[in-house]
C-alpha cells in the first residue's frame, strides 16, 4: 500500500477529550475516528491492527478445537425474558421495537450471546455423544454505555470473541476451561502483551472457576491485587488477605466513654471531630441478608467487600439496609451505628482486623453520639470473624509471607464456568449414557478484541507515538524515500517496496512529497516496527538505513540483498517477537 492511496489522517495536537495515551494515540495516528460518544470508525490502519488481533484470536481458538459460528446481533426480546436478563441488564441492553406489517416486534442488540447459543444448542444437541463441544464467534456486541470514555476501551459497540463450551459433567467442563485458559495465554503472549491471569468471582460452580486476563496499566479501570514474590493475582472483589496481626492501637483497655459528635456521621468527620485516626475507628454497616439484617464491622480505614460478606453470611442476596431499617435495628439515624447496645439482637460479623482493635471509636446507636474505648470481646461479641474487606497495598499475601500490591489494569479477557444457569432456563438438556435427561454444563469465554489494541498501545508507547509489535502492527515495515523528487531514491524505494510486498511482508510505501522530518515523525507516531529510509547519500555508497521503532539508533545495511535481509528480520520477529518483548516494562 502507498501512503498517498490510503487514508491516514495523522494529527500533531492532542485531540480534545482524549485523556489517556491509547485514546490520544489512536486518534493522532489516524487509527480511529469518533462517530458519536461511544462509537468509532476504524480507519485503514486501525482496521488492519484489529484484523491482526482477530486473526490471532481465531487461530488459537481453532487450535483448541473450538468451532467458529456467527450469530445474529439482532435477537428476539423473548430470549432475554426467559433468563431474566432484561432486568439484569437494565439500561445496558439496547432494545427497541420495529414494525413488521401490522405488528410490533420487540428486539435487542446482543450484549453477549449465552441466550442465543444455548437456544441453538438446545435444538441440535440432545446426546452425551455430541459433547464436549465449544462454539465461538467474533462479532460486534452492543452495550449501552452510560459514560463512554477512554476511546475504544469503554464504548457502546465493540468487537468481541465469545466462546461457549458445552459439557456433560463438571470434570469435563474443567478440561474445556483449561484448554481455553491456555489458549488465552498464547493469544496475549502472541500479541506482545504483558498480562496477568487473575482470580475472579466464581459464580455458581465455585472454587477456581473464573479468571480475568488483565494488562497492568496506570489508567486501567480495574483494580487487582498482585504479589510479586509468589505471583498470586486476583481482582479486588475476589482478592483474599493473608493472616492478620494486631499491630495497631496497642495499649491497655480503657473505660467506655460516651462523647457528643453533633452532625458527624462519616469516618472523616468523626475522626476530625475526635482527633482520632480512621484506623482507630470501627465502621458499622447494616446489611440485609437472606435471613434479615446483620451488622458488619470493618476498621475505619478499610472498605467492606460485599462478595466476602455475602459468602460469610451464606446469603444469596445482600444489600445495604435502608435508613428505616437502620433506625429500627440500631435505634439511631444513619451514621451512628455501633456494635455496643444495638437495639435489635442481630448477628455481628467482623473483619479480622477488628478483632485486634483496642479502645476503638464507634457509633453509640444514638443520634450525634459516639463511643470511645470500645473493646471487642469485652464490650460486644463477634458472632463471626472473617475476611470481609477489600485488600490493599501492603496487606499480607494469602499464599506466601510477602506483601501484596494494588495495581490498576485493563481487562482484556474473561473465562468463566457458568454451570447450568442458561441450559436450565432455555431447556438445553441431553440424554446421558444411562438414558437420563440432564442439563448441559456450560462455560463462557470472552475476549475484547478492541481492548487488545488499546491495551497494547496504552502500555507500549513513548513521547513520539505508538510502539507496535510485528504481530499487531498495521504494517510491519514502512519504506520512506527521503526525497521523492530524487529519481534514484524514488526508484530504489519502489523496488524495495515491490520486492518486500512480493515476499509477503506487510509494507507501506511513504510516497508523499513531504519533508523527511514529517515522514519520520509520522512513522514514529504510527509506530511501524521497522522503518527503512532511502536517501541519495546512502545510495551513492550502496547503503540504506533501517531502524526498529524501539531502538535508539538506525543502522546502515547494503542495498544489495537488503530485501532478503529485511524479510528475514521480519519473519524472525513474527515467529518469536523477541526483539520487541525485552523493551517492554515487566509487570
Ligand atoms: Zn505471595
Amino acid at each position: 500500500m502507498r501512503w498517498t492511496q490510503t487514508l491516514i489522517p495523522t494529527m500533531k495536537e492532542t485531540p480534545e477529550g482524549a485523556e489517556i495515551p491509547s485514546h490520544v494515540l489512536m486518534l493522532r495516528a489516524g487509527l480511529i475516528h469518533q462517530v458519536m460518544a461511544g462509537a468509532y470508525t476504524y480507519l485503514p490502519l486501525g482496521r488492519r491492527a484489529l484484523n491482526k488481533a482477530e486473526q490471532i484470536v481465531r487461530e488459537e481458538m481453532d487450535r483448541t478445537g473450538a468451532v467458529e459460528i456467527l450469530m445474529s446481533a439482532l435477537t428476539p426480546i423473548s430470549l432475554w425474558e426467559q433468563t431474566g436478563r432484561v432486568e439484569a441488564f437494565g439500561d445496558v441492553l439496547i432494545q427497541f421495537a420495529v414494525r413488521r406489517q401490522n405488528r410490533k416486534v420487540q428486539m435487542a442488540l446482543g450484549p453477549t450471546h449465552e441466550e442465543v447459543v444455548t437456544d441453538l444448542v438446545a435444538k441440535f444437541i440432545s446426546s452425551y455423544r455430541q459433547m464436549p463441544i465449544t462454539l465461538y464467534q467474533i462479532q460486534t456486541k452492543f452495550r449501552n454505555e452510560e459514560r463512554p470514555r477512554f476511546g475504544v476501551l469503554r464504548t457502546s459497540e465493540f468487537l468481541m470473541k465469545d466462546a461457549y463450551s458445552f459439557d456433560v459433567s463438571v470434570e469435563s467442563l474443567g478440561k474445556s476451561y483449561k484448554k481455553m485458559y491456555a489458549a488465552y495465554c498464547r493469544i496475549f503472549a502472541r500479541c506482545g502483551l504483558k498480562y496477568l491471569a487473575v482470580e475472579a468471582e466464581s459464580g455458581p460452580i465455585g472454587g477456581d472457576a473464573s479468571h480475568e486476563f488483565m494488562i497492568v496499566a496506570e489508567n486501567g479501570e480495574d483494580s487487582i491485587i498482585h504479589c510479586k514474590d509468589c505471583g498470586y493475582a486476583a481482582n479486588l472483589e475476589k482478592a483474599e488477605i493473608g493472616a492478620r496481626s494486631g499491630s495497631l492501637s496497642r495499649g491497655l483497655p480503657q473505660e467506655i466513654e460516651q462523647v457528643a459528635t453533633p452532625g458527624a456521621t462519616t469516618i472523616e468527620q468523626v475522626s476530625r471531630f475526635l482527633k482520632c485516626k480512621p484506623e482507630e475507628m470501627i465502621k458499622t454497616l447494616v446489611y440485609v441478608a437472606d435471613a434479615g439484617p446483620i451488622a458488619v464491622l470493618v476498621r475505619g480505614d478499610h472498605e467492606a467487600n460485599e462478595n466476602k460478606i455475602r459468602r460469610a453470611a451464606k446469603a444469596q442476596k445482600l444489600a445495604l439496609a435502608d435508613p428505616a431499617t437502620i433506625q429500627r435495628v440500631t435505634g439511631a439515624p444513619v451514621g451512628f451505628a455501633g456494635p455496643v447496645g444495638l437495639r435489635e439482637k442481630i448477628p455481628v460479623y467482623a473483619d479480622r482486623d477488628v478483632e485486634f482493635m483496642i479502645n476503638a471509636v464507634t457509633g453509640a446507636n444514638q443520634a450525634d453520639t459516639h463511643l470511645k474505648g470500645v473493646n471487642p470481646g469485652r464490650d460486644f461479641q463477634i458472632d463471626c470473624a472473617a475476611d470481609l474487606r477489600n485488600a490493599r497495598s501492603g496487606d499480607p499475601c494469602p499464599r506466601c509471607s510477602s506483601r501484596v500490591a494494588l495495581r490498576h489494569a485493563i481487562e482484556v479477557g474473561h473465562v468463566f464456568k457458568l454451570g447450568t444457569k442458561y441450559s436450565e432456563a432455555l431447556n438445553a438438556r441431553f440424554l446421558d449414557a444411562q438414558e437420563q435427561l440432564r442439563p448441559i454444563i456450560m462455560g463462557c469465554y470472552g475476549i475484547g478484541v478492541n481492548r487488545i489494541i488499546a491495551g497494547l498501545i496504552e502500555t507500549s508507547n513513548d513521547a513520539q507515538g505508538i510502539i507496535w509489535p510485528v504481530a499487531l502492527a498495521p504494517y510491519e515495515v514502512v519504506v520512506a524515500p527521503i526525497n521523492v523528487a530524487d529519481a534514484p531514491s524514488r526508484e530504489a524505494a519502489e523496488r524495495i517496496y515491490d520486492a518486500l510486498a512480493a515476499a509477503g511482508i506487510d509494507v507501506l510505501l511513504d510516497d508523499r512529497d513531504v519533508r523527511a522530518g514529517v515522514k519520520f515523525k509520522d512513522a514514529d507516531l504510527v509506530g511501524f516496527p521497522l522503518r527503512v529510509v532511502i536517501g541519495d547519500r546512502g545510495l551513492k555508497q550502496g547503503q540504506i538505513e533501517i531502524k526498529w521503532r524501539w531502538e535508539e539508533k538506525p543502522q546502515m545495511i547494503p542495498l544489495e540483498g537488503a530485501v532478503a535481509a529485511i524479510a528475514d528480520l521480519i519473519r524472525q520477529e513474527r515467529a518469536s517477537g523477541a526483539r520487541f518483548a525485552p523493551q517492554k516494562k515487566s509487570v
